[in-house]
């Protein structure tokens, strides 16, 4: 606590000084020290934002570029310092800045600065994926396999950078991590060859458009199958369990084979949705005809039919997802980088807002939501103010039915 005020007393003096200082006539772009720089640079390599807000005001050119030839925005990327590139950025430095050597942020990023970030968040600012440097026609994709960078690696090949660039000495990204011996950059890179080379195939192009079809057809299979098997009259249960371990193994492999990574996470959905299908056929064909108390069956039908509605509901209502337009982002970074407010444990360096009370930032959908309770694998979707009271009602009425059925089928077992 202590030493929290004694840092605040001190940055408030070292402003009121450079506030001072600038009042007499210093020049605010002098370039001056070892590394040939401006107060600016100086207070970027420091991570003052402060400093870098109030210098800014002052008229500092942030397009400069200091000994080694770096610009504000290159200092500030190099030394990690998110909210200053953030801040940079929303006062209108390009992130595709080159240096003299035509190496930009990403390039940067990707070869010096191991981790996600800060290449992760540049991406968010539609940087060139596919520009080279000058000298050794280098992409950001290179820069990340020739120093082993695997999360930028990852960040990059997301967002599309070109796998076939070749360098000067004719070398793509794939015959520089076979050089550098990087076995799981080398499967990344294949993997990712595989996958877009199978987007060029009309037939699996034809079938990517409707794997989410394919993927509910293959559950619903799988789940009649297995009704199949466990009501064969054998009584060989080595015979069932070989049978079922084979169709789970079969399915297991179909899945991967034929659905892309990106409409896996519907897997769960599918199963879900194929379960409440056939529990609906078996009360339908099963249950209904022997029906003794119709007032019973009334209220478990409305649950049927309203599990599929609120199913529905919780899927396609918006959560409460947190939208801003760019401009809007750029200008809430800028207002309040200088206001001193720009935490980055309340704002969101993916989605580029600041977060409201009890909102998260959840992967899955890449977004943030208001008042978020989670990111449901049985919708795929996630459950925030606008559809938390839909989706609780669709767990209500899966569970009556659900219940129900069971209580059903122990009766026919067991009678
Ligand atoms: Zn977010
Ligand atoms: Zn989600």
């Amino acid at each position: 606590m202590f030493l929290c005020f004694v840092m605040c007393s001190l940055n408030l003096v070292l402003l009121l000084l450079c506030r001072y200082y600038i009042s007499k006539g210093a020049v605010v772009d002098q370039l001056g020290g070892d590394l040939n720089s401006t107060p600016l640079h100086w207070a970027i390599r420091q991570g003052h934002l402060p400093m870098v807000t109030l210098l800014l005001k002052c008229g500092a050119d942030p397009s400069l570029t200091d000994g080694a030839g770096f610009s504000s925005i290159h200092l500030a990327v190099l030394f990690q310092h998110i909210p200053i590139v953030a801040y940079l950025i929303s006062k209108g430095q390009n992130v595709d800045t080159a240096d003299f050597s035509g190496l930009r942020p990403l390039m940067l990023s990707a070869q010096q600065v191991v981790g996600p970030e800060p290449t992760s968040f540049l991406l968010k600012f539609n940087p060139s994926l596919n520009a080279v440097d000058n000298v050794q026609k280098n992409t950001a994709l290179h820069w990340a396999v020739t120093s082993g960078n695997v999360s930028a690696v990852e960040l990059l090949l997301e967002a599309g950078a070109n796998m076939d660039i070749k360098t000067v000495k004719g070398e793509t990204a794939l015959d520089l991590a076979i050089q550098t011996q990087n076995c799981f950059v080398i499967y990344m890179l294949m993997e990712e060859g595989r996958m877009r080379s199978k987007r060029n195939n009309r037939l699996l192009r034809i079938m990517e458009k409707y794997e989410l079809f394919l993927l509910l057809a293959s559950c619903l299979t799988v789940l009649w199958a297995i009704g199949y098997v466990m009501n064969l009259s054998s009584d060989s249960w080595l015979l069932k369990g070989c049978l079922l371990l084979f169709l789970l193994v079969g399915m297991a492999l179909s899945v991967r084979q034929s659905v892309g990574v990106k409409n896996l996470r519907y897997l769960p959905t599918a199963l879900m949705l194929s379960s409440v299908f056939w529990m609906s056929v078996t009360w339908f064909f099963w249950f209904m005809p022997d029906v003794t108390n119709a007032i019973v069956e009334i209220p478990v039908m409305f649950s049927l039919v309203g599990r599929l509605y609120f199913f529905y509901k919780a899927w396609r209502t918006d959560p409460g997802y947190i939208m801003s337009s760019e401009k809007d982002k750029k200008e809430n970074i800028a207002a309040l980088a200088e206001a001193g407010c720009l935490d980055f444990r309340t704002f969101c360096t993916s989605c580029l807002v600041r977060k409201p009370l009890r909102s998260v930032h959840r992967v899955p959908c890449d977004s943030c939501v208001a008042r978020c309770d989670q990111h449901s694998l049985w919708i795929a979707q996630c459950i925030g103010v606008g559809n938390y009271h839909y989706y609780l009602l669709f767990l209500s009425s899966l569970t009556v039915t659900s219940v129900w059925l069971l209580y059903r089928s122990l009766l026919c077992m067991y009678q």
